[in-house]
C-alpha cells in the first residue's frame, strides 16, 4: 500500500484541486498516510498570492528537507508558487522531487508513475483541464470549478500570469458533476472561479452567461439546497442576476464583492474597472432588491499613492455601505506584476496602522449588524460538533455565518432551523425551532 500526504494553501480553488488529486491517487489504490511522518508522497498545493504565504511555503520545504534525512518520500509541489518559480523552485530547493505547474495538476498522478520533472512545453501547451469530481470524502458540502483564470490585470494581482486567461467549463460537465453530488447527497455547492460571474460558454453559437448557467443549474438539481458562487467581480453584475438572487430561495443571499478601496485615484491606480460610485450604486441596488442580502468585501490597505485622504475615503464607504464583513490586508508588492514598479513610500509600521484602522470599523459595523439579528429565526446547514463545547453544533447561515446551538452529531449534514439567541463574538448563539 502507498501512502500520501497533503497540504492545502490559499483559495477554495486549490482546496477543490487537490480533492480531485485525492481522487485520482486513490482511485490509484493510494490511502491517506497518518501523518506526514509515514508517507511514500508528499505534495505541497501552493499559494503565491503574497510573499508571507510564499514565506511560509519555504518554511514547510525546509521542514521536509530535514525530514528526509530520516525518511524517504517524494515530496512534490504543485499550485500557484510552482506555477510562479517553475524550475528555480528546484534550484533553490533541491529536495524538491517534482514540481507541478497549475496547468498539469490533472496529470499529477502519472507524473508520478514517471517522476517526470517539470517541463515548460506542457505548461505553455496547457490548456487548463477541469476535473470531473471535486468532492472531499464524506462531505455534503462541495466546490465547484466552473471557470478558471483571469483577464482583469489589476495591478497588484499575480493571478493571471499564475493562472492564465479566462477559461470556462462547459455546461455539460458542471451540470454532470452537480448530479454526482446530489446522490452522493451533498446539500450545497460553491460555485468557484477567480471572476466567476465572468462565466461564458459558447456552445452552437449561443453564449451561455452566468446568469444562464446558474438558471441551467436549478432546472437541472434539486435536492441541493443551498447554491453559492465566489469570487465575483463588482464589475460584472447585470440586472438579470441580481432578479435572479432575488427570486430564488435556492441562491444563498450572499455575495462577497472585492471593493478593494475606496478612492477612486487608488481604484485606477489598481485597475479595478469601476469607480467609488459604480461601487456604490451596485451596492445599494443589490440591497433595495434582494433585502436582507450580505454584502462582504476585500480591502486593500496602504496601496502605493494612498495618502491620509484616500483612506478617509475608504472609511466613509465602509460606513456608509455597511458590509457585513471584510479581509482586510495590507499591501505588499509581488514581483512580476505592474505595481510593484510603483514606488511604495508608505512604510510597513504605517499601513499597519492605517490597517488597524480599517479593522476597527469593520468589526464594530459587523457587530451592530450582527446583534439585529438577535432573535430572528435562521436556516441553518449543520456542519460539526462544536470544538469548544461537545453537546453543541456548529452551523452556518446562508450569509455565512456560524451559530452554535445544542444538538446530536446525527444532525449534522442536515438543514434546521434555529432561533438566534445571543451573540459570543463572532458567532452566535442558538436554538432549534
Ligand atoms: S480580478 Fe483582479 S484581483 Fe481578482 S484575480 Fe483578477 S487580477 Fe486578481
Amino acid at each position: 500500500m502507498k501512502y500520501y500526504w497533503i497540504e492545502t494553501y490559499g483559495c477554495q480553488m486549490n482546496t477543490a484541486e487537490s480533492n480531485a488529486i485525492i481522487n485520482d491517487l486513490r482511485s490509484k489504490g493510494w490511502k491517506e498516510a497518518e501523518s506526514e511522518e509515514t508517507a511514500d508522497f508528499v505534495l505541497i498545493n501552493t499559494c503565491s498570492v503574497r510573499q508571507t504565504a510564499e514565506n511560509r511555503i519555504w518554511g514547510r520545504i525546509g521542514y521536509y528537507k530535514h525530514l528526509k534525512e530520516s525518511h524517504n518520500f517524494t515530496l512534490a509541489i504543485t499550485g500557484c508558487m510552482a506555477e510562479r518559480l517553475k524550475e528555480g523552485l528546484q534550484k533553490k530547493a533541491p529536495a524538491v522531487d517534482m514540481v507541478i505547474g497549475n496547468f498539469n495538476k490533472e496529470r499529477l498522478a502519472e507524473y508520478l508513475d514517471t517522476k517526470k520533472i517539470w517541463n515548460d512545453n506542457l505548461v505553455s501547451d496547457g490548456e487548463y483541464t477541469f476535473r470531473e469530481l471535486h468532492l472531499a470524502e464524506n462531505a455534503f458540502k462541495a466546490m465547484v470549478p466552473i471557470m478558471h483564470g483571469c483577464n482583469n490585470f489589476c495591478t497588484y494581482c499575480i493571478v493571471p500570469y499564475v493562472r492564465g486567461r479566462e477559461i470556462s467549463r462547459s455546461p455539460e460537465s458542471i451540470i454532470r458533476e452537480l448530479k454526482e453530488l446530489e446522490q452522493k447527497g451533498v446539500k450545497e455547492v460553491t460555485l468557484l472561479g477567480q471572476n466567476v460571474n465572468s462565466y461564458r460558454y459558447i456552445q452552437n453559437d449561443t453564449i451561455i452567461n452566468f446568469t444562464g448557467l446558474l438558471k441551467l443549474i436549478l432546472n437541472e438539481t434539486k435536492s441541493l439546497g443551498w447554491i453559492r458562487f465566489i469570487s465575483s467581480h463588482p464589475k460584472d453584475v447585470p440586472e438579470d442576476l441580481i432578479d435572479l438572487i432575488a427570486g430564488n430561495d435556492r441562491l444563498c443571499k450572499h455575495i462577497h464583492l472585492a471593493v478593494q478601496h475606496g478612492s477612486d485615484k487608488i481604484l485606477d491606480r489598481m485597475n479595478r474597472g469601476y469607480t467609488r460610485s459604480d461601487f456604490f450604486s451596485l451596492a445599494k441596488k443589490m440591497k433595495t432588491r434582494i433585502p436582507g442580502i450580505s454584502i462582504t468585501t476585500d480591502l486593500l490597505i496602504g496601496f502605493p499613492g494612498e495618502t491620509q485622504g484616500d483612506l478617509e475615503l475608504t472609511k466613509d464607504l465602509m460606513k456608509e455601505i455597511k458590509f457585513n464583513d471584510a479581509f482586510t490586508y495590507y499591501y505588499n508588492p509581488r514581483e512580476g506584476t505592474k505595481a510593484f514598479d510603483f514606488a511604495d513610500s508608505i512604510e510597513d509600521k504605517e499601513k499597519l496602522k492605517r490597517l488597524n484602522e480599517i479593522i476597527r470599523i469593520q468589526r464594530k459595523i459587523s457587530n451592530i449588524i450582527k446583534m439585529d439579528r438577535v432573535g430572528e429565526k435562521v436556516k441553518v446547514l449543520v456542519e460539526s460538533v462544536s470544538r469548544k463545547n461537545g453537546e453543541e453544533l456548529l452551523g452556518r447561515t446562508e450569509k455565512n455565518e456560524m451559530v452554535v446551538f445544542p444538538g446530536e452529531s446525527a444532525l449534522i449534514g442536515t438543514f434546521q432551523n434555529i432561533k438566534l439567541i445571543d451573540l459570543g463574538g463572532n458567532t452566535f448563539k442558538g436554538s432549534i425551532v
